[in-house]
């Protein structure tokens, strides 16, 4: 069996939803949907919130790898909720930074849209298969709203709507993916508003003013939509009633997702939990603390990387990311950015000379490397595959993946002769997967071979020794050997007697 074939049944993902670590079973055999919470566009993007994309990013593009065919949504909120800024008061991010610049609040929203976008790219991260826009889909919150009153899930009070908790908390338990329950949350100081029946009941559609350029008419009068309500409108529009994975950061996860679960149960009068999996990524923090545009406390990429326009820059900002799991809370530190910088040039130079191999007789020349000539253990590079296919199917633990990159990366620059020669194809292809197809690092002309034309060469190699395993067995050895000699011209060797096709598998 191939490797991917193995690696594809083997996945296992932290649920956030039973807090154990699950195989991850699709709903359909061949489909996954993925649904990610994405920015509000209010500002520039900053450092915290790419780990949380850069980090999904990879799940999308091992979810591809596999073979799977993957609709991954990520939405873009350009709608100003209204937030409780901690003061009792009710602030809207879009209508204060639109005052602050002196523009509208959609001139606002196309800017930092833009902006978005064109960080998301120099990170090299793949777009969406869908990215939705709360303001193109008002209709559907309308909908979803009229219909939770008239289901009694949610009532209208002075133009407003709010979703009613504890008549939820009746029917179906509150609090199943943060394990908050109502009555814990009592003392908490959650939005207070007197108009509410009780203090947790959140809006799903908010009365404003009509300063308010950005909203929209409504059966209880000009407002816009709640934040939860564009979540749940959205993945459930183009992932249906039940998808795989709902994923975003874990500040997202109380109350947002707690809030996207509720309004959908309610709404479809369903048990599901909208996602069968629900994934949340940690917070970057910097000083200790938890980046945010908010509190000021942040890293500008946009001055780093868009001045730079510096695709290595952005290579290095990745790798720093993703030396730390996940799930655990990563601290910014010039030093550990100065090491990723050293960790990142060793495995480029590393796949450099990997690729450039084909053109050369022997890896070990290329390194001009004087290894001893005493014996040593070969390194088994199936293996090492295995090995590396384990570590992301442990729940995405990428920094082992890296250390396992680390660890060929130091063979071949510190003791080549570890690898057989007929090994290199096999691990060149791997390196180059693992690296830029599933981490997304970008191939930069630094790195000779790009991945497309090694997959077409691989095609041609495999196309070649199939050519002549049959002319051997004619008994033609003219052709026979001249395609052995254009394949050791280019650093392939292929031994008789010892081959072994899953070496080319
Ligand atoms: P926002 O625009 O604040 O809604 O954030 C967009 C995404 O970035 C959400 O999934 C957040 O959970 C995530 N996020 C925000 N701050 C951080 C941080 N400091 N570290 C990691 N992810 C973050
Ligand atoms: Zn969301």
């Amino acid at each position: 069996m191939e490797y991917k074939e193995i690696a594809k049944k083997n996945l296992k993902i932290y649920n956030s939803l039973t807090g154990k670590k699950e195989f991850f079973n699709p709903i359909h055999k061949n489909n996954i949907g993925i649904y990610v919470c994405g920015p509000t566009v209010y500002n520039h993007l900053h450092l915290g919130n790419c780990r949380t994309f850069i980090f999904f990013d990879i799940v999308f593009r091992y979810f591809k790898h596999l073979g799977y065919k993957v609709r991954y949504v990520r939405n873009i909120t350009d709608v100003g909720h209204l937030e409780n800024n901690g003061q009792h008061n009710e602030e809207d991010k879009i209508y204060n930074r639109s005052k602050i610049e002196g523009l509208e609040p959609m001139e606002i929203v196309q800017k930092y849209t833009i902006s978005f976008h064109n960080l998301l790219n120099i990170l090299n991260l793949l777009p969406p298969s869908i990215e939705p826009t709360a303001t193109g889909h008002i209709v559907e919150q309308v909908d979803m709203v009229k219909s939770l009153i008239q289901k009694k899930s949610a009532y209208e009070m002075n133009g407003s709507v709010y979703f009613d908790l504890k008549k939820y908390n009746k029917n179906y338990s509150y609090g199943v993916l943060s394990h908050n329950n109502l009555n814990q949350l009592i003392n908490k100081n959650f939005n207070f508003s007197s108009e509410k029946h009780y203090f947790q009941d959140f809006s799903i559609w908010k009365k404003v003013g009509s300063n308010h350029i950005m909203s929209w008419n409504s059966p209880w009068g000009k407002g816009v939509p709640g934040w939860h309500t564009e979540c749940t409108v959205m993945s459930t529009k183009y992932l249906g009633k039940n998808f795989d994975i709902h994923g975003g950061g874990i500040d997202l996860k109380f109350p947002h997702h707690e809030c996207e679960i509720a309004q959908f149960r309610s709404f479809y009068e369903t048990d599901s939990i909208l996602a069968n999996y629900w994934m949340h990524t940690n917070m970057l923090t910097l000083n200790g603390k938890k980046m945010s545009k908010s509190t000021g406390n942040f890293l500008d990429l946009q001055n780093i990387l868009m001045i730079k326009k510096d695709n290595y820059f952005s290579n290095i900002i990745k790798f720093f990311i993703l030396q730390s799991h996940y799930r655990n809370i990563l601290n910014f530190s010039e030093k550990g950015l100065l090491d990723s910088e050293k960790g990142f040039k060793k495995i480029i130079c590393s796949i450099k000379i990997l690729n450039n191999f084909c053109e050369k007789e022997s890896l070990k020349k290329q390194t001009n490397n004087n290894t001893n000539t005493k014996s040593f253990t070969l390194f088994n590079v199936s293996d090492w595959i295995n090995s590396c296919y384990k570590a992301i199917n442990d729940d995405f633990n990428i920094p082992l993946l890296i250390s396992l990159l680390f660890e060929v990366t130091n063979i071949i620059i510190n003791d080549p002769k570890k690898i057989e020669d007929s090994w290199i194809f096999l691990l060149k292809k791997y390196m180059n997967y693992f690296f830029f197809d599933i981490l997304g690092f970008i191939n930069n002309n630094e790195v000779n071979i790009s991945i497309e034309k090694s997959k077409k060469f691989e095609i041609l190699v495999k196309g070649l020794i199939k050519l002549r395993k049959e002319a051997r067995e004619k008994k033609n050895w003219i052709i026979s050997d001249i395609i052995r000699k254009e394949l050791h011209n280019i650093g392939i060797f292929l031994h008789d007697k010892k081959i072994n096709k899953s070496k080319l598998d």
